[in-house]
């Protein structure tokens, strides 16, 4: 009765405005995440199923963003509403907001749509001051509860609205401690808390120049824009920059009612997962603390117990919150990550939201609820991250030896999980020492305050990399997620010492020195002291992650080919999963040492006949890598072969001969010394041949089909051994498909010519063979005149493969090797503005890494859509490093590409990324 009275109150106070900024928590539900945000709409749904939850309201992210709008000014009406929820607040909890007989406090807490874990502020036990402090006395007879919580409420809003410095405070907290003798906050007698408020207090006043605000409206109204800033604080913004959150979403805020979990023994607070989110398993994961409060669990200042000794501890308790656990995860469909405090044996959940987990976790998580029948496998397949994927495949700590290394309290720090992967090595704080070590064999963790690019020489030789500074777009963040490296970035437990080579574990006497071993996990953010023991994925025991991929390739378009040049690398990715080798490139197979003599031997040769003899010696070598790739790639049960791509001799040759300098070098000496008149004849002679080679942009020179216009005897030797392997095995009864791919095409005049010469030859030698394989002749699209002209070039092309490597760099006019360390790193990172803290973005992601959709991405589009015109079947895929790339295979998906064609090790990642890309598509055509 009185409840809708008050209600009603808020309902005009909504009529009054231009808007309906503020939600009781029982009128909202888990679909108003936009508005209430993930927290809010978490509390409402629990509300609305009759869990408990202390009441309250939620202020709408549309309130916040109305607030950034309005330059920093509440919208109007909602101050009104506010008002009007408190009161609701109070009648539900039959206490009043500034009552001193009986008074109200409240949580302020942040809560956006996408869970920002501490990135963002929150403010508890609000409304108390130097009366209502009395009236908790009173209410509860501890003495000692309501100055230490009052305490507590100075020390948090001093931090978060004052915006004071917290060590002030610390440090005097500590100082009481030790006059009282105890070891723990809890402990602290009520006498000396009641002085630590006037103090605390005089320090809040000190730091901000003005009083410490008394009123609990003014407290209130103060608290709520803080969280409203905290939504643009650097921490926040770092996080959305990292994890693709659009910044333009705004935060809600979370007004409810204080429960108490430090009112004695029976009292506590706690976080927990519904399952275990590091390995998956089921069973509930978590920790809590008998008496204190929230912030006190993560804040790591005692040891909180294992969820599990609940049951011991309260066993009431721990059965009601494992139903509620078991409830909330069969009502989302999800793992949940909960909050939760008792207060004198009654529990209240505080927070239910979807769980974070690693890899392994996902992966397991999503399998095991499929086969509970909680969701669907296309729902499975979603719930995966591709990269995750990735992260399963990449060498791991052992999780028992990790769990004994923190057991062993040897557990350093944390900072940001910037780049995944497990690495153990050396401390070593200079780039250059770590270059020298790491050259010489010896694993080494790059360790500075943060990185420039002046540190790449030593990140590229380091096992890991470690920051005090910086955050997931710091330049040691871009650059190890680049190299694959592991990275735990800005962990602020440290301080890097450079000069004296070491770092300090901040708050602990623990001191690293170089040439300490550690071990960062780049996966969690951890940094630990010592060895912890590695294991490497094996991909055929993920039995898991086998039936995961298994229904993606269901639902997925594209096919997975990979990129491989040996028939090692060729097994494995069919291991994998691939379904067909998108690009196989020969000049590898020039480089090896038997071989590179003949090979130069053909380079330097004079005449035709010369140049023959070496082509003729070179050709046995070949054709047994060819039929070493075929072979990796016939399924032996039933002969049948996948589709190879095997593209013809593309570098320029002169990457074939010993360096102009070097040679000039030599030369000279040993025209000084005159002793090695032979030497210096042979020297003198390819010295002479590399001069006449050299090219001023040989990336831009005489390469690719150009070559083979001008030597065909090259293409037609190669061409030969692929036929001649095709057809040896096609006597033993396998099936072959290679597709000969003619490189670096700009003009149709190019191929066709090219094209005409191998189709002879391919004729020939099939004749001769008597037997019949099918090859098709097709061509790398990696010039933007090629995909400009793609119609023309398809009507002599069967297929057409993406270079999308060189097509970027002709594209962008960036010649990538030079461009990544000097400045495309920067582009992405951020220029510094001259002056400010604030970083200029020239491009949103390294365009190597991910495809440019509205670049290079027009090009691509373009081709394909007049390549099929020209010729229906045309087949087409993409064979650049953006093959394996998540959002670049997204793209590949809409444009609709036959196939995507990427590294062995990521041919798991591209399965699942062609799967979601599919269903994405779905979704929008709908
Ligand atoms: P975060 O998003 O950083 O987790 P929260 O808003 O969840 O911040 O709050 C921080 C801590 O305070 C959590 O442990 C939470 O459970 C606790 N807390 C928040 N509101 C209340 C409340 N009304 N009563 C008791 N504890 C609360
Ligand atoms: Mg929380
Ligand atoms: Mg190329």
């Amino acid at each position: 009765m009185t409840q809708q009275i008050t209600r009603s109150g808020l309902d005009e106070a909504v009529k009054r405005s231009p808007n309906k900024w503020v939600y009781l928590f029982s009128e909202g539900n888990a679909n108003m995440r936009d508005l209430l945000g993930g927290k809010g709409a978490g509390v409402a749904e629990m509300t609305n199923a009759g869990l408990p939850v202390p009441p309250g309201f939620t202020i709408t992210t549309q309130a916040c963003n109305a607030y950034y709008d309005s330059g920093k000014q509440f919208p109007q009406g909602m101050w009104e509403q506010v008002l009007e929820g408190v009161k609701i607040i109070e009648q539900q909890t039959g206490k009043g907001f500034g009552n001193q007989e009986n008074p109200l406090l409240v949580s302020v807490r942040s809560g956006a749509k996408f869970s920002m874990p501490g990135m963002m502020d929150t403010v508890l036990n609000l409304g108390i001051n130097d009366e209502t402090v009395k009236g908790l006395v009173k209410l509860t007879g501890d003495e000692r509860f309501a100055y230490d919580a009052y305490r507590r409420f100075i020390q948090m809003f001093s931090k978060i609205v004052l915006d004071t410095d917290p060590r002030d405070f610390e440090h005097v907290l500590d100082t009481y401690k030790e006059r009282a003798g105890v070891a723990s906050d809890a402990e602290i007698p009520a006498d000396a808390l009641k002085k630590l408020v006037v103090e605390f207090k005089q320090i809040a006043e000190r730091q901000s120049g003005e009083p410490f605000p008394t009123d609990v409206y003014t407290q209130l109204h103060k608290a709520i824009e803080a969280v409203f800033a905290s939504w643009n604080n650097k921490r926040a913004i770092d996080y959305r920059n990292f994890n693709k959150i659009p910044h333009n979403l705004g935060t809600a805020v979370n007004v409810q009612s204080m429960v108490f979990g430090n009112m004695g023994n029976d009292s506590g607070t706690g976080v927990a997962f519904t399952r275990n989110p590091s390995t998956g398993e089921e069973q509930l994961y978590g920790e809590y603390l008998l008496n204190a409060q929230g912030e006190d669990v993560v804040a790591g200042i005692r040891t909180p117990s294992k969820i599990a000794r609940l049951q011991q501890d309260l066993p009431h308790v721990y059965e009601q919150f494992k139903e509620i656990a078991r409830r909330l995860e069969q009502h989302y469909h999800d793992v949940q990550d909960l909050e939760f405090t008792v207060e004198n044996g009654r529990l209240y959940m505080l927070q239910t939201r979807s769980g974070k987990r690693t890899a392994q976790a996902a992966v397991k998580i999503a399998v095991d609820m499929v086969r509970e029948g909680l969701i669907s496998e296309q729902e499975a397949v979603k719930r995966v991250e591709p990269i995750q994927v990735y992260q399963l495949l990449l060498p791991r700590f052992d999780e028992s030896e990790k769990e004994k290394a923190e057991e062993e309290g040897r557990l350093l720090a944390r900072g940001l999980n910037a780049s995944p992967g497990a690495a153990t090595g050396k401390a070593i704080f200079d780039a250059d020492r770590a270059e020298l070590l790491g050259k010489s064999g010896t694993p080494v963790i790059l360790v500075r305050p943060e990185t420039s690019p002046d540190d790449v020489h030593g990140m590229l030789v380091a096992k890991g990399i470690l920051t005090q500074h910086g955050g997931a777009t710091s330049h040691a963040a871009v650059v190890a997620r680049g190299l694959g490296l592991p990275c735990v970035a800005g962990s602020e437990d440290i301080r890097v010492h450079e000069e004296e080579r070491l770092f300090r574990v901040v708050g602990s006497d623990t001191v690293i020195h170089e040439g300490d071993d550690i071990s960062i996990d780049g996966a969690t953010g951890q940094v630990f002291a010592g060895i912890i023991k590695t294991v490497d994925a094996d991909f055929e025991k993920e039995a898991d992650l086998k039936k995961l991929l298994g229904w993606a390739d269901s639902i997925r378009k594209l096919g997975v080919w990979a990129n491989a040049d040996y028939p090692r690398d060729a097994k494995r990715a069919v291991m994998f999963g691939a379904e067909g080798i998108g690009l196989c490139r020969t000049e590898h197979m020039f480089m090896e040492q038997e071989r590179l003599p003949i090979v130069q031997e053909m380079i330097l040769a004079e005449t035709k006949e010369e140049r023959q003899a070496a082509l003729d010696q070179l050709l046995p070598f070949q054709r047994s890598d060819f039929k070493g790739i075929f072979e990796a790639m016939v399924n032996p049960k039933t002969g049948e072969g996948y589709p190879v791509v095997i593209r013809l001799i593309d570098p320029p040759l002169h990457e074939f001969l010993p360096s102009y300098e070097e040679l000039l070098v030599d030369v000279t000496r040993l025209e000084t010394n005159g002793q090695n008149p032979q030497e210096l004849k042979e020297k003198r002679k390819m010295l002479e041949a590399v001069g006449v080679m050299r090219e001023m942009n040989p990336m831009l020179g005489l390469r690719g089909c150009r070559l083979g216009l001008l030597y065909p005897e090259i293409n037609i030797m190669q061409t030969r051994a692929i036929l001649e392997a095709a057809l040896e095995l096609a006597r033993e009864g396998k099936k072959l498909h290679p597709k000969i791919m003619i490189p670096l095409v700009g003009h149709v005049n190019e191929l066709k010519e090219v094209r005409r010469e191998l189709e002879a030859v391919a004729k020939e030698i099939t004749a001769e063979a008597g037997t019949s394989v099918e090859y098709k002749f097709g061509t790398m699209i990696e010039l933007p005149r090629a995909a400009l002209t793609a119609g023309q070039i398809a009507a002599v092309a069967e297929f057409f493969s993406f270079g999308t490597n060189d097509l970027t760099q002709t594209t962008f006019g960036i010649s990538r090797d030079d461009a990544e360390g000097k400045f495309l790193l920067k582009y992405v990172d951020g220029l510094e503005e001259p002056g400010t803290t604030e970083r200029v973005k020239i491009l949103p992601v390294n365009p190597f890494q991910t495809l440019d959709r509205e670049g290079v991405g027009q090009l691509v589009r373009m081709a394909v859509e007049n390549g099929r015109k020209a010729n229906p079947d045309l087949e087409v895929g993409i064979c650049g490093e953006h093959g394996g790339d998540p959002d670049s295979i997204e793209f590949c998906n809409e444009v609709g590409l036959d196939y995507v064609s990427c590294s062995p090790f990521r041919v798991p990642v591209a399965r699942l990324a062609a799967a979601q890309a599919a269903l994405v598509g779905g979704e929008k055509d709908k």
